[in-house]
């Protein structure tokens, strides 16, 4: 029987065994007493924007990234937009409607306050963002122009081209180096959180490994706040940076931290389809352009054969024997649905034989209806990046004329098949975004906490900066206010030198296997195997083989790994042996919490449980709730912890977007 928890975990009262480290003066400075320090792991738009609001109000803060610089976090890979609730469009949008959308649209899975509160904040957010000099595009009068994204029918997500997270990251870091240099944040780059230190039950500390040295650092503060994003990567093949990682998350599961929801894994519908198996990275085509572009593949099988064989292009399918798919089973959304229903029609189609390319795994976008209506300037104007972008990738330039087929012009066509993007699941937190290690906060894509089982296009952006610039500075001083007087451990407590011990020993160890397959080999064989069977279709016996062949791979990578070099100096392989050791734990934990959950929603989908038109269908009766997993050691299943979902505010039914 799995425990019970609610989503409030007080902070507590100071244990009374602090009392005798005062004795012993293990603090570090007790004249210093209102000095409080709060560590914030991740420099992306949550880690930013939350180190930039917490030294802005007088905390001192330690801001760690991997890369060279805040500005490269993976944010900045975020294209499409940012959702808020100003309805400028006059179209009646509403706080409520953006909260009852997103909500509809995480497939009811989601807790409602947080939702709610998310909601509430999005205006703040777009205010803020434009104060520090955010371009965004705007109408020509002058107001801030908006655009559609799936699973909403009206238009609220504000955006800056095709660059939105760029932009967003650029104001964001100019916050941040503002308090850089008033001396309140230390930024850390080319550091690597590798554990967390835990002292009497609260976390109080990392320790970080400065990545172009190879030394392993010891950092204390009264707080740590991790926002190290997605752990999407652990399918090898995704959407994602390839430098995201979910290292730091799972060491603080390892230590304590609840994981939640850990199978609601996001395939996006638009991404340039799989073309060789020596490619590393997939590329996402926003889904911006599901405003203007159609999703489409042939109506007739012998069509879609001669796409295939490549003795047909799609140019020459005149518009009736063209399947727009999406519009015709959701005529109410039409080409605008949620992620996880468009990838599962995109995958229908394919699985039925009708995909394009010589795989047969893609699907059509087309831009030939908006380019006849609007003309090619207004839609480069939309999507002018993306469009190079494409083009540099596959050598296609969409907007190309190609055929005309009774009087009418036809242009060249995207080709896009679904892919892993984003993750649902995290960190569990409460609602002051604290995990359940008192002390420890979880923020940004790296927590589990506002889109329940399928996360509603340009929600992660407004997500991330909710929690960095509005909720997180407030909250995290609820537990502050009891550490005041209590100024931050030594780094010599026999905590971090053991915790420091461990980090060392497992890069021996990881060094020492000197076996005969990269790392990179492995990842690529574990993605396969997620993708296989822990992906876009599951089954309860597809799971079970999936772990079983993840236990095998893991084995494997316990005895059979070469790791280059030496833990001196920098060692990329080294870094990357450390994210695969933590990609296993990640895979299994998905396919636990994926066997666990009989039911399927938003993008945990299980075969077994479908309707007839092949729409997934929950279960309300037993699984409605947060699936929040503890850590029982490696090889052991992990134990499921239950925190019951309560709505008060919308009614729970099932999700439509057919009429
Ligand atoms: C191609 C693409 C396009 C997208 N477009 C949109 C969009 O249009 N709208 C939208 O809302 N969302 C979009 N998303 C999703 C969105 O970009 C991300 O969810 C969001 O940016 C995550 O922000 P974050 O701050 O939580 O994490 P990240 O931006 O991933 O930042 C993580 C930070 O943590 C640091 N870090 C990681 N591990 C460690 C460690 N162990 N030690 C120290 N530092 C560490 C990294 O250096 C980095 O600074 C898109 C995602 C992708 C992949």
């Amino acid at each position: 029987m799995a425990k019970v928890i609610d989503s409030k975990i007080p902070a507590g009262p100071v244990p009374e065994k602090w009392k005798e480290y005062k004795a012993h003066q293990r603090l570090v400075n007790p004249k210093n007493k209102l000095k409080l320090d709060v560590i914030v792991v991740g420099t992306g738009l949550a880690g930013a924007s939350a180190a930039a609001s917490l030294g802005e109000m007088g905390f001192n803060v330690i801001n760690l990234c991997i890369q060279d610089s805040p500005r490269r976090a993976h944010s900045i890979a975020a294209q499409g937009g940012i959702n808020a609730a100003k309805c400028y469009q006059n179209d009646g949008d509403s706080v409520y409607r953006l909260f009852y959308d997103t909500v509809k649209g995480g497939d009811y899975r989601a807790r409602e306050a947080n939702v709610y509160r998310l909601a509430e904040v999005s205006n703040n957010i777009i205010d803020q963002c434009v104060a520090q000099g955010v371009p965004f595009a705007r109408e020509y009068g002058g107001m801030l122009a908006n655009r559609s994204f799936g699973g909403a029918q009206v238009s609220r997500t504000f955006y800056a081209k095709g660059q939105t997270g760029q932009q967003l990251l650029l104001g964001a870091y100019s916050s941040l180096s503002c308090q850089v240099q008033a001396g309140k944040v230390k930024l850390y780059t080319r550091y690597e959180m590798e554990d967390v230190v835990i002292v009497d039950g609260r976390a109080r500390g990392i320790i970080a490994k400065n990545l172009t040295t190879g030394k392993l650092e010891r950092f204390s503060a009264n707080a740590v706040v991790i926002a190290t994003g997605g752990y999407g990567n652990t399918y090898f093949l995704s959407t994602n940076a390839m430098g995201c990682n979910c290292t730091a998350a799972v060491q603080c599961y390892r230590k304590g931290a609840y994981f939640a929801n850990p199978s609601y894994v996001q395939i996006h519908p638009t991404c340039i389809p799989v073309h060789g198996d020596k490619q590393s990275k997939l590329t996402l085509m926003s889904e911006s352009l599901r405003n203007d572009g159609r999703i489409w593949v042939p109506k007739k099988i012998e069509d879609a054969k001669a796409l295939q064989a490549g003795t047909k292009q799609g140019w020459e399918i005149p518009e009736e024997d063209r399947d727009y798919y999406l519009e015709r089973r959701y005529p109410a959304f039409g080409n605008l649905v949620p992620r996880d229903v468009a990838s599962r029609a995109a995958k229908e189609r394919c699985d039925k034989g009708f995909g394009v390319n010589n795989t047969g795994l893609a699907v059509f976008l087309d831009f030939s209806e908006s380019i006849n209506r609007l003309g090619i300037d207004i839609v480069m104007q939309r999507y002018g990046n993306l469009f190079e972008m494409y083009q540099e990738i596959t050598d296609v330039f969409p907007g190309e004329k190609a055929n005309v087929i009774n009087g009418v012009q036809y242009y060249k066509p995207m080709m896009i098949f679904p892919a892993v993007h984003y993750t649902m699941g995290g960190i569990w937190v409460d609602y002051e975004l604290q995990t359940s290690i008192p002390g420890l906060f979880a923020i940004g894509e790296c927590n589990f906490s506002d889109h329940g089982a399928n996360r509603l296009g340009a929600s992660a952006l407004m997500q991330g900066l909710a929690d960095g610039y509005f909720v997180l500075p407030y909250t995290i001083q609820n537990y502050l206010a009891d550490q005041a007087v209590w100024p931050k451990v030594s780094t010599d407590l026999p905590e971090f030198a053991e915790a420091e011990k461990k980090v060392d020993a497992e890069m021996d160890r990881l060094l020492n296997i000197k076996g005969k397959r990269s790392v990179d080999s492995i990842h690529k064989e574990l993605g396969h195997i997620m993708w296989e069977y822990v992906g876009m279709g599951r089954t309860a016996e597809g799971l079970k083989t999936g772990l079983k062949k993840m236990h095998e791979l893991e084995k494997e990578f316990d005895t059979n790994l070469f790791v280059p070099g030496t833990k001196e100096g920098l060692n990329i392989e080294l870094d990357k042996a450390i994210h695969l050791r933590d990609f296993f734990t990640m895979g299994q934990l998905v396919a636990f919490d994926a066997l666990s959950r009989n039911e399927s929603c938003g993008g945990h989908f299980r075969e077994e449980y479908q309707t007839e038109e092949g729409e997934a269908k929950r279960d309300d009766e037993n699984y409605f709730y947060v699936g929040c997993w503890e850590y029982q050691g490696k090889g052991n299943e992990p134990t499921l912890i239950k925190e019951p979902l309560e709505y008060e505010a919308i009614k729970v039914q099932t999700r439509n977007y057919k009429n």
